[in-house]
């Protein structure tokens, strides 16, 4: 039965609902009238439950997905303005005793070459992605008990926030690794985590199991209930996602929206970000031996919904999307990318030569420098951001989600992004972008609504152009 508040995951994730919404959905994408009335629920702000956005995802009326369209990206610059976070993937190890079918690093492929970084191998990747201006990272491993187990973890987060090289600091890490129990996300929290993410992959149990034939990841309701055990662990911000192109997307929008519903009725926050990975070619892996995969206007329609259903949870695109897909969901909604992004274990320092046994995860798409990336994100009139400094000053969590609430977001992830973008521009930036940057900060300080908040951003902007680093709101 049905119960978002249940810590079961075939409950807060019930098939028979979302069958239900399916059917309801089908049976009201021509109901204007109310699809008219959910539309001006969402305009209100406030979001939208798995019913209402799976009406408006089956909706194939075009005057409405243009409302739909607008309004995300009215609601992307009303919470997130103009700002865009930068951050990169750092693979610690590709060793994994998992056996899922999308994914090179499942134990039967014996062609991919295992790599599992040494600290001084960390030291190495660091340097390269600080050496880039990289402020944030997700690090990423397979799941391997004996090889990545929770200690091994721990000593790189301890290790990658040691290296101090220049004026380069990695300042917030971020998580991605399997699910696991209460007292590992303990350790996680204790050291220093950011946010933990866990791709769902697919909500459908059936096809998960399917999925993940072999291996602890096989167990469909351990790895559901793990952000409960996360946050029961202290981790106030999670990360959801699902791996479009395995099951039916309207399934997956469905669950996922479910999902953040879950953690809001349970735990009184929902996830603080959203990631819409697509299923791309790797080592043994042809995405089109899945049946589901998605067009690029269905992958713009699903995130400008996210972006209306759940206004106050950041989304993420990663480089599996290229330049092109970037740049047209940008303004309808995202509010994280990644940046010059490699998917080996050990590629920063040591990018992969064509010759080599690979040992990456996935084919990127955008396979510019972050430099480039900068570039291409001001020309397009956005504002990036190398900002960690929400959860530095414990606004994580409801307290995150406040400052959204309380409109804040001008007077301090604004200041932030201006700070962190000048202190890129100082250390790593190319003279264009350099020059392109100082301008934009310029202008976007007036944009900064409080008097004090502007006059205090101004000064620190001069002290970081005096050799000073690492100021924040
Ligand atoms: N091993 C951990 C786990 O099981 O959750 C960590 C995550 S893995 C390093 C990161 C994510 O990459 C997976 O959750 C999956 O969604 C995604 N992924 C795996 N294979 C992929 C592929 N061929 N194309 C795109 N994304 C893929």
């Amino acid at each position: 039965m049905y119960n978002a508040a249940s810590l079961k995951a075939e409950e807060f994730i019930s098939d028979e609902e979302i069958r239900e919404t399916l059917a309801y959905a089908d049976a009201n994408k021509d109901n204007a009238e109310l699809i008219d009335a959910i539309i001006a629920k969402a305009r209100e702000r406030k979001g939208l439950n798995h019913r209402e956005a799976s009406v408006l995802l089956a909706c194939e009326i075009p005057e409405k997905i243009e409302e739909v369209y607008a309004l995300a990206r009215e609601i992307k610059q009303d919470f997130y303005g103009n700002r865009i976070v930068l951050f990169a993937p750092l693979y610690l190890s590709n060793y994994c005793v998992n056996g899922c079918l999308y994914c090179p690093y499942h134990l039967k492929n014996k062609h991919i070459a295992r790599k599992k970084l040494t600290q001084e191998e960390i030291v190495k990747e660091v340097t390269a992605l600080q050496d880039m201006g990289h402020k944030r990272l997700a690090i990423e491993a397979g799941e391997d008990p004996v090889n990545n187990p929770i200690e091994y973890i721990l000593e790189c987060i301890d290790t990658i926030y040691s290296i101090k090289h220049k004026n380069g600091a990695i300042r917030r890490v971020n998580v991605n690794i399997a699910a696991t129990t209460v007292e590992n996300y303990r350790k996680l929290k204790e050291a220093g985590i950011g946010t933990y993410i866990l791709f769902q992959e697919t909500y459908h149990k059936e096809s998960y199991e399917k999925l993940h034939p072999t291996g602890p990841k096989h167990d469909y309701a351990y790895h559901t209930e793990a952000m409960d055990r996360a946050m029961e662990g202290g981790i106030d911000d999670v990360g959801l996602g699902v791996l479009f192109g395995l099951e039916l997307y309207r399934y997956e929008f469905a669950g996922l929206l479910m999902h953040a519903e879950h953690l809001e009725a349970v735990h009184g926050v929902g996830p603080h970000t959203i990631s819409v990975p697509r299923v791309k070619h790797a080592d043994d892996i042809d995405p089109s031996a899945f049946d589901n995969g998605i067009s690029d206007d269905i992958f713009a329609k699903l995130c400008a919904l996210i972006r209306i259903c759940v206004p106050y949870t950041g989304m993420i695109i990663s480089t599996r999307e290229s330049q092109k897909v970037r740049e047209r969901v940008l303004p309808l909604g995202v509010s994280q990318i990644s940046g010059a992004s490699k998917t080996s274990v050990g590629g920063y320092a040591e990018p992969e030569q064509e010759e080599d046994v690979t040992s990456a995860q996935f084919d990127v798409s955008d396979q510019r420098t972050l430099d480039e990336v900068v570039n291409w994100l001001m020309k397009l009139g956005h504002l990036p951001s190398f900002c960690t400094a929400c959860y530095r000053e414990g606004r994580t969590g409801d307290r995150f989600m406040e400052l959204c609430k309380n409109m804040q977001i001008l007077n301090c992830c604004h200041p932030n992004a201006l700070l962190t973008l000048r202190e890129y521009l100082e250390d790593y930036a190319g003279e264009e972008t350099k020059r392109i940057g100082m301008e934009l900060i310029d202008r976007e300080l007036k944009h900064i609504p409080n008097p004090k908040a502007r006059a205090t951003a101004e000064e620190n902007l001069r002290k970081i152009g005096e050799g000073q680093r690492d100021f924040r709101f």
